[in-house]
């Protein structure tokens, strides 16, 4: 901004008191979609793959992708104790997908040697709706969220089998096969989607998670 702009800002910004900066995990998966989600909610999206970045931001994002593989990077690029230590201090948190397994306190069918955060409690089954079904799309009814259903995009997504007390279910699979699986929680400032509002173009949801950033 040169200094003889004073002019209005934009109108997303405005909105907000302040722009909260947001980090994307960015070890491995749909991180650009993330960032371009959160920019126009009027936030400020850094990328985030050293301890030092993970310090300096007021949220993160956890992307999805693969969730063995991003277990292995954070332990590479020595981002799982201070990522643990910073969901134990209370800063908010939205995984979609991968990123939701991530932020599971237990983890069904997955490697091992796989890591996860416990940033909710909860158990998260991957790749919960099998193979006849890797991709499918349908329209959610999400708690908090007003002006009609989500679309959710479902990519080899994992379901949520067992919320604690303190977790809040805000949709479930409406109908179908699958009719009543758990696919969006919240747990304080921490937000969980099986899957992937950055992909669709409806900012409902990363304007939630903002929203719970700034009222941190
Ligand atoms: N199946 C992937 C995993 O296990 C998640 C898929 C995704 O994030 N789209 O991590």
């Amino acid at each position: 901004m040169n200094a003889s702009s004073v002019a209005a800002p934009a109108a997303e910004a405005r909105q907000t008191p302040s722009r909260p900066t947001i980090g994307v995990l960015a070890l491995q998966g749909d991180v650009r979609e993330h960032i371009a989600a959160l920019e126009k909610c009027g936030a400020e999206p850094v990328l985030v793959r050293r301890a030092s970045e993970l310090a300096a931001v007021d949220g993160l994002v956890l992307p999805g992708g693969e969730s063995t593989a991003i277990s292995k990077l954070l332990e590479a690029f020595e981002l799982l104790e201070p990522l643990r230590a910073r969901l134990r201090d209370g800063m908010p948190a939205f995984g979609s997908c991968a990123g939701m397994i991530l932020l599971a306190s237990e983890v069904l069918d997955t490697r091992p040697d796989a890591k996860h955060l416990s940033g909710i409690d909860m158990t998260v089954r991957r790749n919960a709706f099998g193979r006849q079904v890797d991709s499918f799309e349908t329209d959610l009814d999400f708690a908090g969220l007003t002006d009609g259903p989500v679309r959710a995009v479902f990519i080899r997504a994992p379901w949520v089998e067992r919320v604690g007390a303190e977790v809040e279910v805000l949709a479930t699979v409406p109908s179908g096969p699958f009719a009543g699986r758990v696919v969006a929680v919240r747990q304080g400032k921490v937000l969980a989607t099986s899957f992937h509002p950055e992909v669709t173009g409806d900012l409902r949801v990363h304007r939630m998670f903002v929203d719970l950033v700034l009222a941190a």
